[in-house]
């Protein structure tokens, strides 16, 4: 089926007289007539639903249509974003791994892996993703478990090249783990071009009206953890927590997500609210629909700065002298995302003054979602820095971020005119 289809489609399939709409579960618990049956479950000899905070049915139907969309083979729901990234790398390191992580990663999942996880005693080494290969090359180490980088970057809009990441993960025998938030698995499949697992901030354009915050992990089932038994242990060796069970074994290509569900959300409960995940299915649905207008209006917004005389440079892929058109391209055929970017020749104050002139793009620290937005990180997120720790985060002072969304490209514009014409 054509993703349009999946995003109707896949997921809930009812069966007769059970509703059309994919149900809420709202339950914390399932039912069972034997002892044994429950047993079962503990042995992890049968599957089933037993309590909401390792599985959830309306969890499971909205990550199987994600892991449909993704052409992945096996797909959990998390509570956030961050702890998709989280449980994704946590997954498969423990005290004593590394992690080779791209520097141009969302600000949360940089703070993640360099201040939280370090406490965990999991290092990370942050590579320039445009570095050359022997660069790439010495970042990693014997205890290296996987690279972790973004499809495009929030917010540098920096364009992996999927296909000589998947190649260098491979190459030192880990596997390369993408979160594909910002293009969504309607413009881009990362597996296709070699990567092992997607992760996703569905709070972003899955949901796409900001209602709800939600991550998720899908596993292609192409990395082959038995080739490094020693090196995946938690996944090729007895987990005595389940009486001995060996999840490469039992559960194959699920063998990823299986651990991940049983043993991380067991143990650390970042589940999906229910009620979110229905929030999610529904935001799904009309996914394709949104990611074409996004990006047709941003372009046109990001075309229309480009020429404007109070305008010092414009960030978008989709541009043609765009220092990743060529990786967006290919990457991304039918377009990105709706977030660009944009700096003024009145500098930092100037993009501070501008601020507060917008009528229709609202100052929110949200990005992608239906109602255009803007955030200026110089003066929000980034404010107690100097311009020249700005620059050393690769935030420049003046950088607009504006979120285009869904509204009539003509009034996004007509916004960005005369806030432009205040300054
Ligand atoms: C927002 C975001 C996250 C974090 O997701 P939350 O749902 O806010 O926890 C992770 N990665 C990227 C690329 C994001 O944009």
């Amino acid at each position: 089926m054509k993703k349009e289809t999946i995003c109707v489609q896949a997921g809930w399939q009812p069966k007769k007289g059970e509703p059309r709409v994919l149900p809420i579960y709202q339950s914390t618990t399932f039912k069972y007539e034997t002892s044994d049956q429950m047993g079962e479950l503990f042995d992890l000899k049968e599957s089933g639903y037993f309590y909401t905070r390792l599985q959830n049915p309306t969890n499971d139907y909205v990550a199987a249509k994600i892991c449909e969309l993704e052409g992945g083979a096996a797909a959990m729901l998390t509570s956030s974003g961050q702890a998709a990234n989280y449980y994704a790398v946590f997954n498969i390191c423990e005290a004593g791994s590394h992690v080779v992580l791209s520097s141009t990663v969302y600000g949360g999942t940089f703070n993640l892996l360099t201040v939280t996880m370090k406490k965990m005693g999991i290092e990370c080494t942050v590579v320039n993703p445009d570095a050359p290969t022997e660069e790439l090359d010495a970042a990693f180490q014997e205890n290296t478990r996987c690279v972790l980088a973004e499809t495009l970057a929030n917010p540098a809009l920096v364009v992996l090249d999927i296909e000589k990441f998947a190649e260098l993960a491979h190459r030192h025998g880990v596997p390369l783990i993408v979160d594909n938030t910002f293009a969504t698995p309607i413009n881009c499949n990362p597996f296709q071009w070699g990567a092992d697992i997607v992760t996703h901030s569905t709070t972003k354009y899955m949901d796409g009206h900001a209602m709800t915050v939600g991550g998720a992990i899908v596993d292609s089932g192409n990395f082959d953890w038995t080739k490094y038994p020693d090196k995946y242990a938690g996944l090729c060796k007895p987990d005595e927590s389940y009486h001995g069970v060996v999840y490469t074994e039992k559960f194959q290509k699920a063998a990823y997500i299986t651990k991940a569900t049983v043993q991380l959300m067991r143990d650390l409960g970042s589940i999906q609210s229910p009620q979110n995940a229905f929030l999610l299915n529904v935001g799904l649905e009309t996914l394709p629909l949104r990611m074409e207008r996004h990006c047709a209006n941003a372009q046109k917004a990001a075309e229309y700065l480009e020429t404007h005389s109070k305008v010092a440079w414009v960030n978008y892929p989709g541009l043609q002298g765009n220092k990743y058109h060529a990786l967006a391209e290919k990457y991304m055929p039918n377009g990105s995302c709706g977030v660009i970017s944009f700096g003024l020749k009145g500098g930092r104050k100037a993009a501070g003054e501008m601020m507060d002139k917008f009528k229709l793009a609202a100052i929110v620290t949200h990005v992608a979602d239906a109602r255009t937005c803007v955030l200026h990180p110089a003066s929000h997120t980034h404010r107690q820095m100097t311009d020249e720790q700005l620059l050393a985060a690769g935030v420049a002072p003046d950088l607009i971020r504006f979120s285009v969304g869904l509204e009539h490209i003509e009034d996004i514009i007509a916004d960005l005119d005369q806030a432009l014409s205040c300054i």
